[in-house]
């Protein structure tokens, strides 16, 4: 059995294993073990499995195989609900191209300018990973030629239903030749899913892996029962119990996101909040700054988390209990991933006693009762409920992608003979367009500030701040 997980027993080129090595991809999750082989031999999929299983790559590694490098035009396409989506789909199927020597693969989202999207297309790119609506934007200047896409991807097919993008996939599907295969992933199974798989696949493979296998036993499950006026005392009283460095806290409303952000900060707790009313440019601050941990506490609801990605989270609370258990199981799928223990808590009130029996019901597990017990009349401490700040701290580089600007540019002038900075005080960095996000040690974050404003980047001079 054990080699239907093993990736070199697949049909892959040396550099693809030897990319998927260096990633500490060890073995293959299971719905990449039941698509990944499907998809070589170039049938139809529908697969389905919770976030944080390990889609992408599922459909990365099969579209990867096939992409002719010396052929510029576009043989594959993903089409995903959002733009962070996009843009971390990119991320990942760069991450596994690297040793593709030249592959060009192309992001076409909203928001974004025309313009060098435009000259991409010009020079010929082999991926593109879109957001419906530009790239049918696209399609109507014909600066984007589908002829010759093989492969087509709807990753979070359930969310591109969800939002009404229906009838911008058919106008796509009918610029790419039937000959393509056609590939559907999502995270839930609506039957509008399986009408949507009639209409535009042939013979396709359903796979689905389900939850009971996916539940992951490093979660440590437990749940407060808490008078509803007591909820934010109960949410101080649990940050300062666990001490978590990244977590993220679920609320049911926008508005209730917005008064925990505002409690937090005025308890003297540094948080983050994320909900849908943000502007682009502020979702990727926050997103970035709690991915590379600058941010220890990120306030969501689930539209708004929807498609976070995030290593090393060790906690997700849930300030408040979902109506269905499927958003409970998506919720703290986030945390204990690739073996890390991770903690749930969730907060329910006597009359929710009813969601928990049903959350139990579809998780088969039963959650650990607990109580607050020193959540008495004693005032909590506030200043003190997390020792220390972040451990990380995110400066802002007004140099991206578009002046050349690579990780290895950045990591160079923080730790070169300039620099002087360890590599180990220097953690994740993000390469946008415009603009770069790198974080450092939150110890020696005034020095790396001091050391690039002084220094060169790729001998030249870039604007350098602190992110708030
Ligand atoms: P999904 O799309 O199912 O929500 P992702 O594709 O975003 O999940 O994957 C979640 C994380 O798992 C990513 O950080 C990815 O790099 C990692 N990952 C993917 N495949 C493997 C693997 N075989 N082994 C270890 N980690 C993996
Ligand atoms: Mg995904």
């Amino acid at each position: 059995m054990s080699n239907l997980t093993d990736f070199s027993k697949l049909a892959l080129s040396p550099e693809l294993l030897e990319v998927i090595r260096e990633l500490g991809y060890e073995k293959l999750t299971p719905i990449q073990a039941k698509s990944i082989p499907v998809l070589l031999q170039g049938n139809d999929l529908v697969g389905q499995s919770k976030t944080g299983s390990g889609k992408t790559a599922a459909f990365s590694i099969p579209l990867l195989s096939k992409v002719d490098l010396r052929d510029r035009s576009v043989q594959a396409l993903v089409l995903c609900p959002t733009r962070e989506l996009c843009t971390q789909v990119a991320r990942e199927i760069r991450k596994l191209g690297r040793r593709h020597s030249g592959l060009q693969v192309l992001i076409l989202s909203g928001g974004q300018p025309m313009f060098p999207q435009l000259t991409a297309l010009e020079k010929g790119v082999h991926v593109v990973v879109g957001t419906p609506g530009r790239v049918i934007d696209h399609l109507v200047r014909r600066s984007l030629d589908l002829r010759g896409v093989a492969t087509l991807v709807l990753d979070e097919a359930d969310r591109m239903l969800d939002m009404g993008f229906e009838e911008d996939m058919k106008t796509i599907l009918k610029d790419i030749p039937k000959s393509r295969q056609t590939v559907f992933f999502s995270a839930t199974f609506p039957r509008t899913i399986e009408a949507l798989s009639r209409s535009y696949q042939k013979n396709p493979i359903r796979v689905t892996i389900e939850e009971s296998a996916q539940a992951s036993p490093q979660i440590r499950q437990l749940v407060y029962e808490v008078n509803p006026e007591r909820k934010f005392d109960t949410l101080l009283w649990v940050l300062q119990q666990y001490q978590p460095d990244s977590a993220i806290v679920f609320c049911n409303l926008k508005t209730t996101v917005s008064e925990l952000a505002e409690g937090l900060k005025a308890a003297g707790i540094p948080c983050d909040s994320l909900h849908g009313d943000l502007e682009q440019s502020a979702r990727d601050r926050v997103m970035a700054k709690f991915r590379n941990q600058s941010t220890r506490i990120l306030i969501a609801t689930d539209v708004a988390a929807r498609g976070i990605d995030v290593e090393n989270l060790d906690m997700v609370l849930n300030f408040d209990l979902p109506a269905q258990p499927a958003v409970y199981v998506h919720r703290i799928g986030r945390t204990g991933r690739a073996g890390k223990s991770g903690v749930a808590v969730s907060f329910a009130t006597s009359r929710e006693k009813l969601k928990v029996l049903n959350i139990e019901k579809e998780t088969g597990h039963a959650l650990q009762q607990k109580t607050p017990s020193q959540l008495g009349e004693k005032a909590l401490e506030t200043r003190q409920v997390l020792g220390g700040s972040a451990k990380m701290q995110t400066l802002y580089i007004a140099g991206g992608r578009k002046d050349k600007m690579r990780p290895g540019d950045i990591l160079g002038a923080l730790t070169g003979e300039a620099g002087g900075l360890q590599g180990s005080q220097v953690g994740k960095i993000e390469i946008h367009d415009r603009f770069s996000y790198v974080a450092v040690a939150a110890d020696i974050a005034q020095l790396a500030l001091q050391r690039l404003r002084d220094g060169r980047i790729k001998g030249r001079k870039f604007g350098v701040e602190f992110v708030r």
